[in-house]
């Protein structure tokens, strides 16, 4: 499996520092950050698209957290919430208890103090209301008019409103934003997923072959094809070369039946190639039964997660120095 440079660096850190999960913290300056994507040198975005290809791939596990707002000009977190009218957006209003007269020839609406002696202010007709007497009590009940608990009334154009709208003022670069102009990121909380723990030993093994490789002077490439005697193409994940020793090698940090298949396609492609010295290294040692396979088909394995340990058996078997590595 591919991974970027930034995924790679996020699976060392979690790897090297053991870390079980990673949440977002808030800071003043910044708004929430993860403390490890300063560490990667990371913004917040590079670093949710690093964790979440993880999740994709099955390495890391994630939790929603929270929704968070951004400036749509610069993308900063500090936002100064602004509640305004919708009409004409000034922060200039008030609030307070409304009624509505409502006869065919009256809507208006104002607050309840404005209703004096129950009549409208508007046409000058009373509100009427009905009594109902229930279980001894009386209540009244509004006939041509509404009760509004809470309203709102703009003093810079005089319109009545049930919410005042909200506008976003950046603290950054003073953009003002309409709310549904903001951009919106979801945070996560990220821990190791079993199947990261799993191929943790693994995981940059062919990397650091490559490098050793590289070092020792041979010329390597990564998931390469080599075309067999029979004109079919196999995939080595290691194939290099130096001066006329060529070398392919494959990786697996599996067990059971997986490691089995391996051996035996291992076997498959290296029975098709001329010249050529295979190997595969196994990051666990082999079973029994795995081992007997190898032998059985003559197929050199290395049991070995150090790739020091495995580029150094491999040229010493390459250079008959050691006449087995095939010890059990
Ligand atoms: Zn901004
Ligand atoms: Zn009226
Ligand atoms: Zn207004």
């Amino acid at each position: 499996m591919r991974l970027s440079e930034g995924e790679e660096r996020l699976i060392a850190k979690i790897l090297e520092e053991d870390i079980k999960s990673i949440k977002p913290k808030y800071s003043f300056a910044k708004g929430f950050v993860y403390d490890i994507s300063s560490v990667l040198d990371l913004e917040l975005s590079e670093f949710l698209n690093v964790a979440n290809s993880l999740v994709e791939k099955g390495f890391l596990l994630r939790k929603f957290y929270r929704k968070v707002p951004l400036c749509p000009n610069c993308g900063s977190q500090k936002l100064l919430f602004v509640f305004i009218c919708p009409s004409c957006k000034s922060t200039n209003w008030l609030k307070g208890k409304a009624l509505q007269h409502l006869t065919s020839t009256c809507e208006y609406i104002g607050f309840e103090s404005e209703f004096i002696n129950n009549t409208c202010p508007n046409c000058g007709q009373e509100l009427k209301s009905a009594q109902i007497n229930e279980s001894g009590e009386t209540f009244s009940l509004p006939v041509d008019y509404k009760v509004y608990d809470v309203y709102y009334k703009c003093n810079s154009c005089g319109i009545f409103f049930e919410h005042p709208a909200v506008s976003a003022f950046c603290l950054d670069c003073s953009t003002q934003s309409d709310f549904n102009k903001l951009n919106w990121i979801d945070l996560y909380t990220y821990e190791p997923s079993p199947t990261l723990v799993k191929f943790e030993p693994g995981l940059f093994l062919a990397s650091k072959i490559v490098s050793e490789l590289t070092n020792r002077g041979y010329s390597v490439k990564e998931k390469s094809l080599l075309l067999g005697k029979s004109g079919l193409p196999h995939e080595f994940d290691i194939i290099a070369v130096k001066g006329d020793n060529q070398v392919t090698i494959d990786i697996s940090a599996e067990s059971g039946k997986t490691q089995k298949d391996s051996l035996l396609s291992g076997y498959v492609k290296s029975q098709d190639l001329e010249n050529t010295n295979y190997y595969f290294v196994s990051v666990n040692e082999l079973t029994p039964d795995e081992k007997k396979i190898a032998e059985t088909f003559n197929i050199k394995y290395i049991e070995s997660k150090d790739a020091k340990e495995i580029v150094d058996k491999m040229e010493a078997d390459n250079f008959q120095k050691v006449e087995n590595i095939k010890k059990s």
